[in-house]
């Protein structure tokens, strides 16, 4: 294991925390530390947001055009580029992913940098015209950084989701300090490192790990933030929405899901159309151990073909390859941390009490590390809490539907929206069904995948706004009514004085 790393930056200079704590990080394929950070408190997040403040306010980095900052993110992409290796090898160890995905992480990284430097360099820097009705107003509306950001992350996709909100933040001329979780910190602090590379001007960037109940409740509540945007579970959300209430901050949350997956028999009329619709299940529900917040975690499958279905897929999530990220023909990693773990264990436990049959899973493999089989719970029902509640473990719950409306129904039986899939061969449903679904992503035949154009969020308790696409720039962005009046008249509103003087 390494020696204590200074993790915390502030206004350009690399520190410990000013109290001197650390924290281990553990590597979850074997519950073992790997390398050792430090752990900020309150006052290093107080430095750090008084960095951020008069980077913004007397800072460079706020008043560059919109061309310097694309290239700097541009830059920032080569760079993960040419660490790609490095970066997804980094991420693989700290979440417990395949090497293949943190690969993948890196790439997708790079391409939210890319897109976010494409779209702030192809916008007309005027601003929007308004037609004021008189050709002697002037009248235009433009777009400014909103200040201030402080950033809160989750451990699923720790850079992934730093990305996210880091390139926006930055193409939209923001400072910010980021707070990644204090489970998976460490590839967001090579970000840091990068962003400094790059040459993003001192204070501009800056990082405090540590806690959430201090660093990440200090950040949402401190009265220099301009806004917050969190991404995480809905309790530590909803904390965040509250600390942020009294300085009336602006507030993004990307929260959690519980995500349907709606399969009718038409969609597997043939053998291939049948092993398509089996195998994207399996990836929906277990992909990164089913710690993805759009994980397809609720199989609706329509009654006819519920046997067949279930037994396919029960099969084969027998046969998902556990082990280290690393290891050549892994398919899953472990959980990624023993309260993971252990929230997986009771959900299942819970489930089989109040009646679901196990098909798949169900237990933790022999050897170290917080491993669990990917499990499938067939006949479940709506008010099961594994149904209602997100797991974040490879957990797949089976309930079914006789009617497209029961289908319908059940998928939007969750005070979650975050995104959801059906699988039909007849176009017309496909439509229906997509424009009924009361879900921020909706796939047709497809899951998980998405586009940096394309806005990504939630309805409902997944959360407030939008990451990617224009929206998640104007997140990150103040709107500003700029009037311009090339003839002042008096307006003789309160002319009373006037009309005396004139009699
Ligand atoms: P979490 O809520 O426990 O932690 C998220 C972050 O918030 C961490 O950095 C944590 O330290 C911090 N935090 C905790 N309490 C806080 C507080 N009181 N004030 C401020 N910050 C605080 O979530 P997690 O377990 O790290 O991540 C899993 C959750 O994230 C799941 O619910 C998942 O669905 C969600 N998620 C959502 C998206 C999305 O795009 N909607 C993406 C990834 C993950």
């Amino acid at each position: 294991m390494t020696a204590a790393r200074q993790t915390i930056h502030v206004g350009g200079e690399w520190r410990a925390a000013l109290s001197g704590a650390t924290r281990e990080i553990l590597d979850p394929a074997d519950a073992t530390p790997f390398a050792v950070v430090a752990e900020g408190g309150v006052q290093d997040t107080d430095d750090a947001v008084a960095a951020a403040r008069a980077a913004f306010d007397d800072g460079s980095w706020p008043r560059t055009t919109a061309a310097e900052r694309a290239a700097l993110l541009r830059r920032v992409a080569d760079l993960l580029e040419r660490d790609r290796e490095l970066i997804g090898a980094l991420e693989s160890q700290d979440a417990g992913k395949t090497l293949e995905e943190g690969r993948v992480d890196v790439d997708c990284v790079r391409d939210a940098f890319l897109y976010f430097a494409d779209l702030v360099a192809n916008e007309d820097a005027g601003g929007r015209i308004v037609d004021a009705g008189s050709e002697d107003i002037r009248s235009v509306v433009v777009h400014e950084p909103v200040g201030v950001c402080a950033l809160i992350t989750p451990w699923n996709y720790p850079l992934l989701q730093a990305s996210w909100k880091i390139a926006p933040a930055l193409a939209a001329g923001n400072t910010f300090v980021i707070k990644p979780s204090e489970i998976t910190p460490l590839s967001t602090v090579v970000l840091v490192e990068l962003l400094l590379e790059a040459g993003l001007p001192l204070g501009a960037a800056n990082i405090v790990t540590g806690p959430g109940d201090t660093v990440g409740a200090r950040l949402a509540e401190h009265p220099d933030v301009d806004l917050v945007s969190f991404t995480g579970g809905l309790v530590s959300g909803t904390k965040v929405a509250r600390a942020a209430a009294d300085s009336v901050k602006k507030v993004a949350l990307e929260l959690g899901g519980k995500n349907p997956n709606v399969v009718f028999a038409d969609a597997c009329a043939t053998p291939e159309d049948f092993d398509t619709a089996v195998d994207q299940a399996l990836n929906a529900a277990f992909i990164h151990s089913g710690q993805v917040c759009s994980a397809g975690s609720r199989l609706i499958v329509e009654e006819s073909l519920r046997e067949r279905f279930v037994t396919e897929l029960a099969r084969r999530a027998a046969h998902i390859r556990l082990g280290r990220g690393t290891e050549d023909g892994v398919e899953c990693g472990p959980l990624v941390s023993a309260a993971q773990l252990a929230r997986t264990e009771e959900y299942v436990a819970s489930a089989l009490a109040e009646g679901a049959v196990l098909r798949a899973g169900g237990e933790r493999p022999d050897g170290p590390g917080y491993f669990y089989r990917p499990t499938v719970l067939d006949r479940c029902d709506r008010d099961m809490r594994v149904v209602r509640e997100e797991v974040f473990g490879p957990v797949l719950t089976v309930e079914t539907f006789r009617t497209e409306a029961e289908a319908v129904a059940l998928a939007n039986d969750t005070e979650y929206g975050l995104a959801g899939a059906v699988w039909t061969s007849d176009e017309e449903r496909a439509s229906r069904v997509a424009a009924l679904l009361r879900h921020g992503t909706v796939w047709i035949n497809d899951f998980h995948p998405y586009l940096p154009q394309a806005e990504w969020g939630g309805f409902g308790k997944s959360g407030i706004g939008r990451e990617l696409g224009p929206s998640g720039l104007a997140e990150y962005r103040e709107t500003k009514h700029i009037y311009r009046n090339l003839a002042p008249r008096p307006v003789r509103w309160f002319a009373g004085e006037t009309r005396k003087d004139q009699a």
